[in-house]
């Protein structure tokens, strides 16, 4: 396989891509904070790094690359909606049921535009010890400082100790100009205005773990960026090889979590490379709930919002890799109807004689990941090439979506748990077979709460 560059938002230039270590190609992404359904803008980091974990595995092996997307799970926006959606509940309950459903829809969703599964999806909460240690660090080496923000205690990071501070974002020596985008409005207890939250005490009806800082035990959560930089050492060390996210992220969210662990762990980087991919607007214009264009990858597969019908999860997965991940795409109907022609041509052409070879295409993928080169060149290969050249890309042709849609598989799954609640383990296999047959395995598992059994699904390719 020819050799892969990649554009590096850091250098601002594509350069040919050489990993620390070979037979651990490290790469992070920045995940969902659940507490919504995913939107289309949310699905393109989900799918563009989707193509380049499989171009990865491609090129080093498919044990050799190790892909870590986080799951936020702790944050103010989904305290709202638990106190709206669940009134009656105590606070962390309501909690756990909206992470909960989020974060299982999001794994549909995700499943259904083809995407492998990261090799690990830790949860912010699970790694509140590892935050609250970069933290102590940061205070030991003078890179934080505890104030009174007013609503309680805050440790915030100092950027003004950070000589090269907005390398990523362009923006050393530029701090009077970053209260823009910051999370946390600008309070006269900052040093700088560019000073960022890593941890904040909590109000007694607010989540919170007890964070020991300089001795004193602040009861409080975590800043949204500290999250990352300790979710990515737990997983990928202090130095990996690729970190990745949409445009937005650049400022403040991935300056902020290279100023925390460069400057925690003393090295000069936290990722070599740095990618981003571009804005998402629907329909000409920016996405909002305002607008009524909205659209979640929820409603494209599953209902009729968007151009008066459902879309196959393939269909969306192409018309987004049709535009090269680095530039904005305007998701349309027309777009969709197009990769939909897009598909159903491949789908016959897969069914041909073998011809053409799918290292031609391949090569485009190496050039910063050019899908729109590459499927603009799919006219060459046919048959087997093509299936190879395809399921790089994940796209994968399979007859169960056609005949079986997820509503169906749920109903079969909760009618089969009934059958276990009867103990009638003949026609709970009897269900669990039949489903196969169309290409569907069931895995059981159990509730880590409840201790009740918990069915999910997934296709058999
Ligand atoms: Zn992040």
């Amino acid at each position: 396989m020819s050799e892969l560059k990649l554009y590096n938002t850091l250098t601002r230039q594509k350069e040919v891509f050489v990993p620390e270590d070979e037979n651990n190609v490290r790469m992070y992404v920045c995940g969902p904070t659940v507490y919504d359904f995913a939107h289309i803008g949310n699905a393109r980091p989900v799918i563009v790094f989707d193509v380049l974990f499989r171009l990865l595995r491609h090129k080093y092996g498919e044990n050799n690359v190790t892909y870590v997307r986080n799951i936020t799970d702790v944050d103010d926006k989904i305290n709202a909606r638990a106190l709206r959606d669940y009134p009656d509940l105590p606070l962390n309950e309501a909690i756990r049921h909206v992470t909960e459903k989020t974060a299982t829809q999001y794994h549909a969703d995700v499943k259904a535009l083809g995407c492998l599964e990261p090799t690990h999806e830790p949860r912010a909460t699970e790694h509140i010890d590892g935050m609250v240690t970069i933290i102590q660090t940061l205070l030991d080496k003078g890179h934080a400082y505890v104030a009174d923000g007013g609503q309680g205690k805050e440790v915030l990071f100092r950027v003004s100790s950070m000589e090269n501070y907005g390398t990523l974002s362009n923006r050393v020596g530029k701090l009077n100009e970053q209260q823009e985008g910051a999370r946390v409005a600008v309070e006269s207890h900052k040093e700088n205005a560019g000073d960022f939250v890593l941890w904040k005490q909590s109000k007694d009806d607010e989540p919170g773990w007890s964070g020991e800082f300089n001795g004193d035990t602040i009861h409080g959560r975590p800043g949204w960026h500290i999250e990352c930089s300790a979710m990515s050492e737990a997983f990928l060390g202090k130095t990996f090889d690729i970190h990745g996210g949409g445009l937005d992220l650049i400022f403040p969210h991935h300056e902020n979590e290279i100023a925390q662990s460069c400057c925690a762990h003393g090295t000069d980087k936290m990722a070599s490379v740095w990618m981003h991919n571009g804005y998402v607007q629907v329909e000409g214009k920016k996405m909002s709930k305002s607008d009524g264009n909205f659209v979640t990858i929820h409603d494209l597969l599953h209902t009729e919002k968007f151009g008066g019908r459902k879309w196959p999860g393939e269909v969306l997965r192409l018309a987004m890799l049709m535009t090269h991940y680095r530039e904005p795409i305007d998701f349309s109907v027309k777009r969709l109807e197009e990769a939909e022609n897009i598909i159903a041509k491949l789908a016959r052409r897969v069914e041909e004689a073998s011809n053409g070879d799918a290292a031609l295409l391949v090569a485009c993928l190496t050039d910063d990941l050019n899908t729109s080169e590459f499927i603009a060149k799919l006219n060459s290969v046919s048959g087997e090439q093509l299936k190879l050249a395809l399921e790089i890309v994940g796209i994968v042709f399979s007859k169960v979506e056609n005949d079986l849609d997820d509503d169906r598989i749920v109903s079969a799954i909760e009618e089969r748990l009934g059958f276990f609640a009867d103990k009638n383990f003949a026609e709970a296999d009897r269900i669990r077979d039949e489903l196969l047959e169309q290409g569907i395995q069931l895995k059981d598992g159990k509730d880590t709460e409840t201790g009740e059994r918990v069915t999910t699904w997934e296709v058999k390719r």
